[in-house]
Formats: structure tokens, sequence, C-alpha cells
């Protein structure tokens, strides 16, 4: 059998990591030119989930050492308000790291490099009996047994295959960019929120060798011009603590996210079409959760598609736990983004009407 993996992302390289050796044939596509064209962006954290994915489909020794170089934060989320004061504190059970993006990214590359194709962008899918046609802007075709969209929160597969499932702002843009981590070293905790008026919001997350620094409002506070944001922060910030201003004055490498998130769907007619990931489930960063789920995702689908058992059931399972657990995600982490961040309330889905 043959899998087309659209994205190389975290969820598709832990994909194609997951199939590795098992006897499925796998080969990924990504749009970008190389894995250097673009920032992966910074720190994430890492729960039980994600920890666990990893471990599972990267090889042991990689996924050790990927681990035992993770930071560990105190396990604890904490929101102060713009002069210092704890306003709530949440011990959190089980494993947190915060790791940085890029090398998480490396890590699910470095085994897997030769089954990646940079530079071809996903235009159109086509099934045709027992097998699916992948169409790419240069004009290239690939074919395959299994076509998995694994294209992140703007799939082209999503778009193409589901038509009616709908990825939406929330009314929030977050400026994200990177601090020393000394100044802020007695808030090294899984998240550190400090929450001002008109929900203007400082998040902090350490990972080993830097701290990144978000600065999340209402994005029509914000200017569409990336070089007035940061005095614009700063004056959005003027009577907040002398410690937050002088983070603020070290900022670096700040670049602007809109904040989105899907609305879930009830489950559709399994095909040989599948998603993984944010193409399913985009949610709000709020709760730090998107790639752990796109990472638990890879490796409960390759675990499906390797088993050998009949294809359409195993695939309609994957999708009814991906979906049950990715929309539960999306829900909880919107409840977190309107009480920490301001947040729009997620819109009603079509759950009601399951598709078939
Ligand atoms: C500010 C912020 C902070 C976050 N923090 C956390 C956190 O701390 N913890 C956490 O668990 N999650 C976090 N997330 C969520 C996390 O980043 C995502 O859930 C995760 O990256 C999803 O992985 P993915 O593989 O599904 O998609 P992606 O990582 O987005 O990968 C998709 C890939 O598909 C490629 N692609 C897109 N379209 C095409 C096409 N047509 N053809 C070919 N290739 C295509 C893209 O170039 C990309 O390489 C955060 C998100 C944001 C915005």
């Amino acid at each position: 059998m043959k899998v087309i993996v659209i994205g190389a992302g975290l969820g598709g390289l832990a994909l194609a990591n997951g199939l590795r050796g098992t006897g499925v044939d796998v080969a990924v596509y990504e749009r970008d030119a190389s894995p250097v064209t673009r920032g992966q962006g910074y720190r994430l954290h890492l729960g039980d989930v994600g920890i666990d994915a990893l471990a599972s489909v990267l090889a042991p020794e990689r996924s050790a050492a990927f681990l035992a170089a993770a930071h560990t934060p105190t396990p604890r989320f904490v929101r102060l308000d713009p002069a210092l004061r704890v306003l709530e504190e949440r011990d959190f059970g089980g494993r947190h790291l915060s790791v940085d993006r890029q090398e998480l990214r490396d890590a699910l590359l470095a085994d897997v490099k030769g089954l990646v194709t940079y530079g071809r962008r996903l235009t159109a899918f086509q099934a045709e009996g027992e097998q699916v046609i992948a169409r790419f802007d240069d004009g290239t075709t690939a074919t395959g047994e299994v076509l998995v969209g694994a294209d992140g929160a703007g799939s082209a597969v999503r778009r193409q295959y589901l038509p009616h499932a709908r990825v939406v702002g929330t009314g929030l843009t977050q400026l994200y960019g990177k601090i020393p981590r000394e100044p802020a070293e007695d808030l090294d905790h899984v998240f550190s929120a400090v929450t001002g008026p008109c929900h203007r919001v400082v998040g902090i997350a350490h990972t080993r060798d830097y701290a990144t620094l978000s600065f999340s409002a209402r994005t029509k506070d914000l200017p569409p011009e990336p070089h007035l944001l940061r005095s614009l922060v700063m004056e959005m910030t003027s009577g907040w603590h002398p410690r937050i201003r002088r983070m603020l004055a070290d900022w670096r490498e700040i670049f602007p996210l809109a904040l989105r998130t899907s609305v879930p769907i009830a489950p559709w007619d399994t095909t040989r079409v599948t998603l993984l990931g944010d193409a399913a489930h985009t949610m709000s960063p709020a709760g730090g959760a998107g790639a752990n789920l796109a990472l638990r995702d890879a490796a409960s689908l390759a675990a499906a598609l390797a088993g050998g058992r009949p294809l359409i059931p195993e695939l309609r399972s994957y999708e009814r736990e991906m979906l049950r657990s990715g929309f539960a995600a999306v829900r909880a982490c919107a409840a977190d983004g309107a009480r920490i961040l301001g947040q729009d309330p997620l819109p009603a889905g079509d759950e009601a009407e399951p598709v078939a």
C-alpha cells in the first residue's frame, strides 16, 4: 500500500516516521521549497499526549535524545495582573515539556528526509477506484491508495473534501517573539499570562535557551503596519509593572499571527482520503494542545494503516477518535481563549446533523 501525505509539518512528518519500516510505502509532499524556507515559530508545550506520541513514532534513540534535551517548566499555569499580583494558579499533573519548534521539526525530519519532496503545493485530488491522485501546482501528480491531508489550518485537502468545514477568526491577533530567560526566570511555568484591560494579555513561556513573549489583543486594536506594533504595545502597557516593560523592551524577532479556530463538524463518510492535526481540528493556542493532538493523530493513523487490517473500517475508527478528541480540545481551547484572552465564542457547528 502507498500513502500520500500532504504537508511536512509536525503531523505529516510524525506519520512518515510512524510508517517507516512497517512495509507501508509513504511519500510526503510539502509546498515550501525546502525545510529552511520559513521560520517554524518558537516554543511549543508538550504534555503526556504529545510526549507519548513522539516516543511511539520516532526511533527510540532519537526520541530519548530529543526528550532529554527539552526544558521542564514548573507544571503550573499562573495568571497575574499588570502589577504582577497573582490572580490565579492552576497546577497540572503529568509530564510537561517546553520545546523549540524548529528542534522538534528537525528531530521529526532526521530519519525521513528521503521520503519528503519539497516545492510541491497540492492544488486538487481525485479518487479513482482504489486509488487517489494528488495534483500539484507544478503540473506533477502522485498516486497512492490513501491520501492524508496533513496540510495545516488552511488545508487544501479539507477545502476540497469537506467544503462545509469552517475555520474562523477568533477576533484576536497575537504578536509573538523572544526574550532572554533571565528577566522572567521566576515565571518559568507551563504558561504565565499577565492579563490587562481590554483583553490585552502578555504571555510568557520558557524553553531551554530563551523565553517566548506573546502579546495578544483584539485584532481591531492592532494596526496592520508591522513597524507600528512595538510602539503601540508599549503604549497599551504604559502603566504595567516595570519588569513587564523591560521584557517588552528586550522583545525581538516579533511576528503577528491572526488566531483561528475550526468549527466542530460531524463525522463524514469514510473514504481513502483522510485528515490529521490542524487540517481537521485547528484550535486557539490558549490550551497549548494543537501540536500534541497532531502528533497523536499521526501515531494513531500510522497504527491503523500499518496493522494489515481492512482499510476503510480502520480509517473510520481512526477518524471517529481523531474528531472526538480533536473537537473536545477545540471547545476547551475556545473556552480558555474566551476567559483568558477575550476570544470570540465558538460558532455553532453541525455535529447534530451527522453526514451518514
Ligand atoms: C501562537 C501559537 C502557539 C502554539 N502553541 C502550541 C503549544 O504550545 N502546544 C501545542 O500543542 N500546540 C501549539 N500550537 C498549535 C500547533 O502549532 C499546531 O496545532 C501544529 O503545528 C499542527 O501541526 P500540523 O502538522 O497539523 O500542521 P502544520 O504544522 O501547520 O503543518 C502543515 C504543513 O503543510 C504544509 N502545506 C500547507 N498547505 C499545503 C499544500 N497545499 N500542499 C503541500 N503542503 C502544504 C505547510 O507548509 C506545513 O509545512 C500553537 C499555535 C499557535 C498559532
